[in-house]
């Protein structure tokens, strides 16, 4: 069998008895070319590791083993195994899938270095894994690349320009030293069930992260700086060890509000505050 010979994902959904699960976040992509639009996005997969969170039927799958990679997947609902290993026999056996739950998998062993993740997740698992794999002190990361839906607002949030108020603690985190935007919005009709509200698939690729700086320190900073974000810096940041005079040894005004800083400033902050004995 061929990966053109698999029946419609309708059919396999049916004969799977593959009912979308509201508790497992279930909403299914079915049109194969929105699928294989979602696969280009991170550039051509033709012999690439890919890691996939939550196949389920295995729409988003078979548009990326279509585009020519090798998939490992991790899938936690059981009922969608027997239908991902008909994907797996059609492709010629690309297609390794683990059961379990996305959060508890060691990925980056699994997956290897410089695979590109992809993932139609349940929003709240998906943000969760984002932030671990945007987090840490080791840089480069294992993956290539992440393309990750989610709901338009969050994705907005992600790639959000300073002075918009989408622009946050998830926009630095994700922009210090990647480069994040949305790739495409994804109408809620195109999935099955239609969520209640809009969706955007995101790409992020990781860029060389600027010196001297942790990230322990610019979460840290972040965390307080948006915590309070109608406050002047000088109030948000007062119990901040070392902030405030981070602040002023790199000449921002305390009189500004945190959403005006460019990621560029909240880096050269976290720097200033690395080389102040009062944070270390
Ligand atoms: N990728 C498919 C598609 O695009 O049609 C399914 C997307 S559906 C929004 C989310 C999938 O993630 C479901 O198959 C669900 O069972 C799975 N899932 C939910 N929580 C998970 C977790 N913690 N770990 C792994 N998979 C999970």
């Amino acid at each position: 069998m061929a990966m053109e010979t698999l029946p419609p994902l309708r059919e396999v959904i049916a004969r799977h008895g593959l009912s979308a699960s509201k508790a497992l976040g279930q909403n299914f992509l079915l049109d194969e070319q929105l699928l294989d639009r979602i696969a280009r996005i991170p550039g051509d997969l033709a012999g690439k590791r890919t890691y996939e969170v939550g196949p389920g039927p295995g729409g988003l799958t078979r548009a990326l083993l279509r585009a020519g990679a090798e998939v490992v997947a991790v899938e936690r609902d059981r009922r969608c195994l027997p239908a991902l290993e008909e994907v797996n026999l059609a492709s010629g056996g690309r297609l390794r899938v683990i059961e379990g739950d996305a959060l508890a998998v060691g990925e980056a062993a699994e997956a290897g270095i410089g695979a590109h993740i992809v993932a139609n997740l349940p929003y709240n698992v998906g943000t969760a894994l984002l932030v671990r794999w945007l987090g840490g002190e080791g840089w480069p990361p294992f993956w290539a690349s992440l393309t990750l839906m989610f709901q338009l607002e969050v994705a907005e949030r992600i790639a959000a320009k300073p002075g918009s108020s989408a622009y946050g603690r998830l926009a630095v985190l994700a922009q210090w030293r990647s480069d994040a935007r949305v790739a495409m919005k994804v109408h809620r009709s195109a999935f099955v069930p239609p969520p209640k509200v809009m969706s955007a698939v995101v790409h992020i690729v990781p860029k060389p992260a600027p010196d001297g700086v942790r990230a322990a320190t610019l979460e840290a900073l972040t965390g307080a700086a948006f915590g309070q974000r109608r406050k002047m810096l000088r109030q948000s940041l007062k119990s901040l060890p070392g902030a405030l005079e981070a602040l002023g040894s790199v000449g921002i005004d305390p009189a500004r509000r945190a959403e005006t800083l460019s990621v560029d400033e909240f880096v050269s902050v976290a720097r200033a505050m690395a080389a102040t004995p009062l944070s270390a």
